[in-house]
């Protein structure tokens, strides 16, 4: 069987993850099945390569095809801060619809870890994609737009901001709030797991990270009478699933403090891009954070990490996070074997110490080897 996955090389370490990480997934498959199962990877492009090409750093023919796949992988691309061009995760995100952004986190035994028992930390992050202040909805001061809310503002709620102001709104809606807490339980439920937690500052901002809670606790007794318990009643029968929330701020305390209490996490957008690189961090940092983007179409599977320009073409970067992205598609692909060849692998070099940059100042003795070097390293402990 023959899989076409499309694939977006990225900007900055995008390439040599790429060419160290891929070898990587293609031989895990050809061991796993005898050469039965098969990627056949087609090049899109995206971001600095795009524009190099063909002049916009996102083509129309890269969109017009994502729209109608259904399996894709792509390395991270850039995004100037405070200036240029809108975010092009943003607007893939957006455009695609991909409102779900799933982020594993597990532990690799050896990594020191700035929690005291990271073995017990076995999280799942859903983060809403779409929604929130990351919709990027903003107008910066100087706009027509800034002015004429700064004027309803100063005229209508008797709020008074200085001319300099940018704008930004913060849309939730009970849809997008609700399909992304629906696919976490389902995921939950399926995977056997403990507990579902939203996470939100609904005491604070009341209609919409406060709705966020509402509306989880609405879904589950409309679409999960039976099978999910909510939190705070005596009643927590053995096997039921218990859907619980947590204030956001509480939860960055309470993840590093009682790790093991959280299973299954569903937030909003900005909450869980803090929240997921938080947890990252006690497990080896991004170089091993995999991710998934998904719409109902299309599951488009990325390293959770940026471009890191500062090590970009120095051979430095961790192709870790790109594979374990690839062992999430296989997952989802139903091809376990060839997942768990991969995280065996990654588990192995990481106990033989000889580790990329990043996870060699976090491991006890490690010495450090390049990203080529640890691509290499990982097809040997695929065998
Ligand atoms: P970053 O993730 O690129 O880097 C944060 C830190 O982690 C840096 O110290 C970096 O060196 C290190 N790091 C990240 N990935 C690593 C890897 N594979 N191996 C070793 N070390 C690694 O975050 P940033 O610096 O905030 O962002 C840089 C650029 O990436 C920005 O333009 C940002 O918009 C973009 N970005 C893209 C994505 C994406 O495409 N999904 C995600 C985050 C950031």
């Amino acid at each position: 069987m023959r899989r076409k996955v499309f694939f977006i090389e990225g900007d900055g370490i995008g390439k040599e993850i790429w060419k160290a990480g891929r070898p990587v997934l293609d031989r895990a498959l050809e061991l796993a099945s005898g050469g039965e199962l098969q990627l056949e990877w087609v090049e899109l492009l995206a971001g600095k390569k795009a524009f190099a090409e063909t002049g916009s750093y996102l083509p129309q023919e890269t969109i017009d095809i994502l729209k109608n796949a259904d399996l894709a992988m792509k390395g991270p691309l850039e995004t100037p801060v405070g200036k240029g061009f809108r975010s092009l995760n943003v607007t893939l995100r957006q455009t695609l619809d991909l409102f779900a952004c799933i982020r594993p986190v597990q532990y690799f035994e050896g990594i020191e870890s700035p929690v005291k028992h990271p073995e017990r930390v076995n999280m799942v992050v859903f983060r809403e994609n779409t929604e929130d202040v990351y919709a990027g909805i903003e107008w910066a001061a100087d706009s027509k737009e800034a002015k004429r809310l700064l004027t309803f503002l100063r005229d209508e709620m008797g709020v008074c901001l200085d001319e300099r102001s940018g704008v930004g709104l913060k849309p939730m809606t009970a849809n997008g709030s609700k399909r992304l807490i629906r696919k976490a339980i389902q995921f939950a439920l399926d995977q056997r797991r403990q507990s579902v937690t939203l996470v939100h500052k609904g005491n604070i901002m009341k209609f919409t990270e406060g709705a966020f809670r509402n509306w989880g606790y609405e879904l589950a007794a409309e679409e999960f009478a039976g099978q999910v318990i909510c939190e705070g009643g005596d009643c927590c029968p053995p096997g039921k699933l218990v859907l619980k929330d947590r204030i956001a701020d509480a939860m960055f305390q309470e993840v590093l403090i009682r790790p093991e209490q959280y299973d299954v996490v569903a937030t909003p957008n900005l909450n869980g891009d803090y929240l997921s690189d938080a947890l990252a961090a006690q497990v080896g940092g991004l170089g091993l954070a995999p991710g998934v983007n998904m719409s109902s179409r299309l599951a488009f599977f990325e390293p959770t990490h940026g471009t890191a320009p500062s090590i970009a073409d120095k051979d430095l970067a961790n192709p870790g996070s790109l594979v374990l992205s690839g062992a999430l598609m296989f997952d989802h692909l139903g091809w376990h074997e060839a997942a768990n060849r991969v995280r065996s692998a990654v588990g192995r070099a990481i106990a033989l110490k000889k580790v990329t940059i990043d996870l060699a100042t976090q491991i006890d003795g490690a010495s450090k080897v390049g990203c080529k070097e640890f691509g290499e390293t990982l097809m040997r402990f695929l065998e």
